[in-house]
């Protein structure tokens, strides 16, 4: 059981994902302002801290600000669709996660776990993700596939270092342009659908494996069972 601090201002939203989480069997408590949010945040005792950006009294990124000077409590910031500047913001702010409005909850539930599994196991692992015989080492920035190296191209393996790192959740399409290309990128939107065919040649094809999964009309996931 986890305790987890919601702070959203539209109190219908706040209740909704307070149902959830709760019958996930997580502690829940909301804050409908920046200030009391803050307050409550940083009074701690919580696992994780749901935050909107846009609040009234103190903005989220102002509360996420205050607290980075505390806690090092995972945050996952609530943005407005298309606030890209919020995103890049909450994350340079020390966000650990954002989610875009409207979001559907298991995606949120989904990185609620994510977020609170790395601060379980933090820092005493190697660097290294695995998925099957893919071995990803973010130290030495090599990938191998049965011990063999798979050589990537800077983009391609942050691709697959996202789909990794967010393995048996969807990604879609923006979110992985905005994580591998950066957020000011401008070109071609169907880019990553190149750089996962390089991958799916470099990895899939080559060794004969079903490594990242297409979800139509959506984006891309690696699976682990
Ligand atoms: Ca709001």
């Amino acid at each position: 059981m986890s305790k987890i601090l919601i702070i959203e201002d539209e109190a219908n939203i706040a209740r909704f994902i307070e149902l959830e989480l709760k019958h996930e069997g997580n502690e829940v408590d909301k804050a409908l302002d920046g200030r009391t949010g803050l307050d409550m945040a940083l009074a701690g005792g919580y696992d994780l801290i749901l935050l909107d950006v846009m609040l009234p009294v103190l903005n989220g990124l102002e509360v996420l600000r205050r607290i980075r000077l505390e806690s090092e409590v995972p945050v996952i910031m609530l943005t407005a669709r298309d606030a890209v500047m919020d995103k890049v913001s909450g994350l340079d702010a020390g966000a650990d996660d954002y989610i875009t409005k409207p979001f559907a909850i298991e995606e949120l539930l989904a990185r609620i776990r994510v977020a609170l599994k790395k601060r379980v196991a933090p820092t005493v692992q190697s660097n290294k993700l695995q998925i099957g015989n893919v071995v990803l080492d973010e130290d030495r920035h090599e990938v191998t596939v049965n011990g063999e190296n798979v050589e990537l191209s800077n983009r391609e393996f942050e691709l697959l270092h996202t789909l990794m790192k967010n393995k048996n959740i969807v990604m879609d399409r923006d979110k992985l342009m905005n994580m591998v290309c950066g957020y000011d990128y401008m070109g071609e939107t169907n880019i990553i659908d190149v750089y996962i065919r390089y991958l799916r040649t470099k990895i899939d094809d080559k060794f004969g494996i079903k490594l990242i999964t297409t979800v139509r009309g959506v984006g891309y996931i690696i699976k682990e069972d």
